[in-house]
């Protein structure tokens, strides 16, 4: 088992194990008592049964419906209601254990039960494990706008276990990996070599490659929070491919998914940085071929452009009038620019 401190205001720990039995001790250690078990229904499908076996004396579990459409304030309700019946108390532990829907909606029960309970991450997809469990946002969809309300607030430790990648669907897995090329590209070229050199590894999901990517992952995004915990400005650098990305989910009412999006929009973002001569013909080329190799979207066809713009206008991290881009500078770089205007695009 690997581990990775965190130092934002608040210190916490990130595990990365193949050895799920491991959580139970960590629980003991942290002295965390009155488990409270938040997941949904795939995930406990799955996993229910191993649940059990590894938290006999539980004080609840909470199975919600899956996916983005259910991250919404009647889940939350629900979930209140569900911790008031067991006469959860500010000794209880949250645990989310589940993919990125469930780590936001656990995080931000956490943040407001009882004006904050401990809460652990056992994050089970990979955009969860890379991403959305180490940093502290959380939140969940409102009136269409997506994460608009929600807070900041760490967990005691997160606890990523590799081998949950195994039962993803392809889909899921590859939404996480594009992710991952974000964060090869905009912060770190070794990164971006290791992943050239595994990509048949990593399409076959080897473990000791999973591993390394989820711990290099976790690492970059543990030293951005460190330097930037509430989001102000280098901890932006992570919206590469997001400003175009975020356009595009919308525009299809979020059903392509989050990283299919943001591989399209890494792609429009890493052409606009070729045109301004941030990065070469070459390493443009190189990022096309590699997002293509895990066959993720490279390019959709938007019939009403000005719509997508405006869309992207009302992107709550736009910053006054001006748009924001994340563009690469070189491989493993990234530069933030409120200088251009969307049909920069197509100029
Ligand atoms: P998700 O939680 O919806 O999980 C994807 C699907 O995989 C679901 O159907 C789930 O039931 C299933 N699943 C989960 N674990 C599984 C497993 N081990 N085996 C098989 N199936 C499994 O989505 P996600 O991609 O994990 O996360 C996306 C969410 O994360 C979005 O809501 C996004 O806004 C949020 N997010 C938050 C942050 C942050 O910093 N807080 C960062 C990135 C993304
Ligand atoms: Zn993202």
């Amino acid at each position: 088992m690997k581990e990775i401190k965190v130092n934002s205001k608040k210190s916490y720990s990130v595990f990365i194990t193949n050895d799920v039995n491991l959580l139970r001790g960590l629980i003991d250690t942290y002295k965390l008592h009155s488990l409270f078990i938040l997941t949904d229904e795939n995930v406990y499908n799955l996993y229910g049964k191993f649940l059990d076996k590894l938290f006999p004396n539980i004080l609840g579990l909470k199975v919600i419906k899956p996916g983005e459409k259910n991250k919404n304030i009647n889940t939350i309700m629900d979930i209140y209601d569900s911790l008031i019946e067991k006469n959860a108390d500010k000794k209880t532990t949250l645990v989310a254990f589940g993919g990125g829907v469930v780590g936001d909606i656990a995080g931000f029960i956490a943040s407001t039960y009882m004006r904050g309970i401990k809460l652990i991450h056992v994050p089970t997809t990979l955009m969860a494990q890379c991403d959305s469990s180490i940093g502290g946002k959380n939140g969940f969809d409102y009136k269409g706008y997506k994460n608009i309300i929600g807070s900041f607030y760490q967990p005691e430790f997160v606890f990523s276990n590799i081998n949950f990648l195994k039962t993803l669907d392809d889909r899921q897995y590859l939404n996480g990996l594009a992710e991952i090329i974000k964060y090869a590209i905009v912060c770190d070229i070794n990164l971006l070599n290791y992943i050239n050199q595994n990509k048949k590894a990593l399409s076959e999901r080897e473990s000791d490659k999973l591993f390394h990517i989820v711990y290099q992952c976790s690492k970059i995004k543990a030293k951005i929070i460190e330097e930037d915990e509430f989001d102000l400005n280098k901890r932006q650098i992570l919206n590469f491919g997001h400003t175009v990305g975020h356009a595009i989910e919308s525009y299809f009412n979020f059903e392509i998914l989050h990283g299919e999006a943001v591989a399209i929009g890494m792609i429009t973002e890493a052409y606009m940085a070729m045109k301004l001569k941030y990065i070469d013909e070459k390493h443009f080329n190189k990022i096309v071929e590699l997002i293509s190799y895990f066959n993720l979207p490279t390019k959709i066809k938007v019939d009403d452009i000005e719509l997508l713009f405006s869309i992207m206008h009302k992107d709550k991290k736009k910053t006054g009038e001006k748009l924001k881009f994340v563009l690469p500078y070189d491989l493993g770089h990234a530069i933030i620019t409120t200088d251009l205007k969307e049909n920069f695009i197509f100029d």
